[in-house]
């Protein structure tokens, strides 16, 4: 396309490449014009036409080389800021993927299919359907601060300086009005005129928040623009927000962990709400956590993080400990509403029926019973969805696991089937043992189904509904049961850990765990965090009403009415909890005191993988700054088969960040090498701060 005469410009392009190409870094083309950095444009690759941004220039090209010319340039979109850049240049090395594939990764499909045409008329439509002032809604009444919350506003404001970029971390118990503290954190970011962003860690969260905020700021005098941007929404309106943003037009943004990556000309605060949520970590491609990317942004824009939480990441406590991140607490709930009494049944001292523990405490029971006479509300979750997590042999021992998994199926009730968890292999249930014919197979453990019958047989009358991923399948199901809730005409509702996160239900006055134990002993050495925030944040579902509160009450079914992780939930005492397990972790060399990378392959034997993993640690061992790390021998994952496919691990240790850095990178770039010696080895990706290990 360079046309004769032109002065054509060399420029390097980020683009996707083959996985696995050893194309990392940005391609070289030729341009008859020059370009901004952030452009994007369509290049040759192949025999393809690809979407690429481009990264840096240089003038001319002495050398001449065959460079391929730029096919199109898409300037119909202003060009990805240079601190945009560097955010995707920073996830792309720590995580250790190629720049273009996370370029590629974070902007909205949409984007990358349109040609410059395209893109101008949906932009002019946009910026025409913004030119449209917002019907008048009514000035927002903001409610008067409590002291902890004018203290907590005080104590930014006084951190929160031009350039400063502090990050804060919010604590403070569900219902002690966190959520007013980011609406006026970002009150005060948009009267400066910046852009406020706001993550939050499941989709479900996104539209109630988003009331709130639109609640805030839609009305009065300046009327603000709120979009949101996570993986739900149609390719077209994930383009229309994400053009929002970048146009500047949009001036708060809320989405999940994927919203990191919307540009932002001017923002001026990101609020991380639920930091500690697993859910902000990416699993698949790019495995970034979000979190961590906010903080790094907020240092990239000269912005103030502000990280919220009931129960903090120990990552981030620890980080608040040292003094690098201004803690500010809020200690009480809104309205003096107390916290819910936690009432622990031993599970060790009931008596036994035909040689097997009864299911529900008879204490628990005759708590919801009470609760169904006052006209209340509870809760009861158990974090097992199906019937039961198996079906035995009572004569042969046979077990009902799954023939390409290294995992049981789940007996299913409701349709008689037997399902794979994991690869989804489904069956219908056998008549009789299909090992010894044996007729009396039964159902061992218990899911969300069975406790729903076992509710309902215990509490006669009780309207008992269930929330899971089984009965909220299809579009509308979660909402209408939400509802239904909400409408009083549910008693008790049963469900997975899903209906214990976010959802403001007034007249729920009792929450049970019935059966957490399975975390404290689990391999994963996050577990004991996660299942104290998930006691905490039940919790915090009763009770949130301050008439109710002082009889509500959170019950914990437990056989270890002892260990730590309940004793700190009867105090509600975060603190000691988070002290104790740093202490641990400390002890055990585990994080925050020491870095890890996970490695894992994937392969049709045991042996290939394995195999891959011995050579990919001598490889790593032959390079500088090994002598720092310490690697694991390889060991299969926690499900070693998953849909007839073996998968093993190696871990990689290190006692900081940068010497954990120094040798991924060029040992990543070496592993493609090992392909020819290991065809047997199907995939291979590294994790760089594995969530579990
Ligand atoms: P959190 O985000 O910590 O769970 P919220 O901000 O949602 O807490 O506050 C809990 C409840 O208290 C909400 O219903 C909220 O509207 C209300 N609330 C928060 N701050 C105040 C305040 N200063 N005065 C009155 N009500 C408040
Ligand atoms: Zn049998
Ligand atoms: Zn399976």
């Amino acid at each position: 396309m360079t046309s004769p005469g032109a002065d054509p410009v060399r420029l390097a392009v980020a683009v996707e490449a083959p996985l696995h190409s050893g194309l990392h870094g940005p391609l070289d083309y030729l341009s008859e014009r020059p370009l901004s950095p952030g452009a994007l444009v369509r290049v040759p690759l192949g025999r393809r036409d690809v979407p690429g941004v481009v990264w840096t220039t240089a003038p001319g090209d002495d050398e001449g080389h065959a460079l391929k010319a730029v096919t199109e340039v898409v300037d119909a979109l202003p060009p990805l800021s240079a601190r945009w850049c560097d955010l995707v240049k920073f996830t792309s090395t720590y995580y250790q993927r190629g720049l273009g594939e996370v370029a590629m990764a974070v902007l909205p499909p949409e984007l990358r299919k349109l040609d410059n045409a395209g893109l101008a008329s949906r932009i002019a439509k946009l910026r025409k359907a913004y030119d449209k002032p917002v019907p008048a809604a009514p000035a927002p009444v903001r409610p008067e601060l409590t002291s902890d919350q004018a203290d907590a506003l005080a104590k930014l404001a006084e951190v929160n300086l031009p350039g400063a970029a502090p990050v804060v971390l919010l604590h403070g118990l569900t219902g002690s009005g966190k959520t007013e503290v980011y609406l006026r954190a970002a009150e005060a970011a948009l009267a400066a005129g910046r852009q406020v962003l706001v993550l939050v860690p499941e989709i479900n969260l996104t539209p109630q928040l988003e009331a709130r905020f639109a609640e805030r700021f839609g009305g009065g005098d300046t009327p603000r623009r709120i979009v949101s941007l996570h993986s739900g929404l149609t390719p077209a309106q994930r383009l229309k927000n994400w053009l929002a943003a970048h146009l500047g037009l949009a001036d708060l943004v809320l989405g999940t962990r994927l919203a990191v990556f919307a540009p932002l000309p001017r923002l001026g605060l990101i609020v991380v709400d639920e930091e500690h949520d697993p859910s902000f970590k990416q699993q698949e491609g790019a495995r970034y956590s979000a979190r961590d990317l906010a903080v790094y942004r907020g240092k990239l824009e000269g912005s103030c993080v502000l990280l919220g939480s009931a129960t903090p990441s120990l990552e981030s406590w620890q980080r608040a400990e040292q003094g690098r991140y201004l803690r500010l607490t809020l200690a009480n709930r809104v309205g003096g509403g107390v916290l819910p009494k936690v009432r622990l049944a031993d599970m060790n001292l009931l008596p036994k029926v035909r040689g097997a523990t009864t299911a529900l405490a008879p204490a628990l029971v005759a708590a919801l019973a009470k609760r169904l006479e006052r006209g209340e509300q509870s809760l009861v979750f158990l974090n097992r969805r199906g019937y039961a997590p198996v079906l035995h042999c009572t004569d042969c021992g046979w077990k009902s696991g799954c023939p390409h998994c290294s995992a049981w199926r789940v007996f299913h009730k409701g349709d008689r089937t037997l399902r794979c968890h994991h690869c989804g292999f489904t069956q219908p249930v056998p008549r009789a043992c299909p090992d010894c014919g044996n007729l009396d197979i039964a159902p061992l453990g218990q899911g969300t189904e069975k406790l729903e019958e076992q509710l309902a047989a215990a509490l006669p009358g009780a309207r008992v509904a269930r929330i899971d991923a089984d009965t909220t399948k299809h579009k509308g199901a979660l909402e209408a049961s939400l509802s239904a809730v909400h409408a009083g005409e549910v008693d008790i509702l049963v469900g997975t850990q899903m209906v214990t996160k976010g959802h403001d239900f007034r007249r729920i006055t009792l929450v049970a765990a019935v059966n957490p134990d399975s975390a404290l002993f689990s391999s994963d050495f996050r577990a004991p965090e996660r299942l104290f925030s998930l006691l905490m944040q039940a919790a915090g579902r009763a009770g949130r009403d301050a008439a109710q509160a002082d009889r509500s009450e959170m019950w914990v079914q437990t056989w270890h009415p002892t260990h730590p992780v309940y004793t700190a939930l009867r105090q509600h005492d975060f603190k000691a909890f988070a002290a104790s397990q740093l202490k641990e972790r400390e002890i055990a060399g585990l994080p925050p005191y020491v870095h890890l990378a996970l490695m894992r392959a994937e392969a049709r034997t045991p042996e290939a993988a394995r195999d891959f993993l011995q050579a990919a640690a001598d490889l790593a061992a032959e390079l500088p700054g090994a002598n720092e790390l310490l690697l694991y021998p390889p060991v299969p994952t926690t499900i070693a088969r998953v849909a007839g496919v073996e998968r093993m691990q190696m871990l990689v240790e290190a006692s900081s960040r940068p010497q954990l850095q120094r040798v991924l990178s060029p040992w990543m770039a070496a592993l493609p090498s090992l392909r020819a010696t290991h065809k047997g080895v199907l995939r291979w990706a590294l994790d760089v701060d594995p969530l579990a290990i």
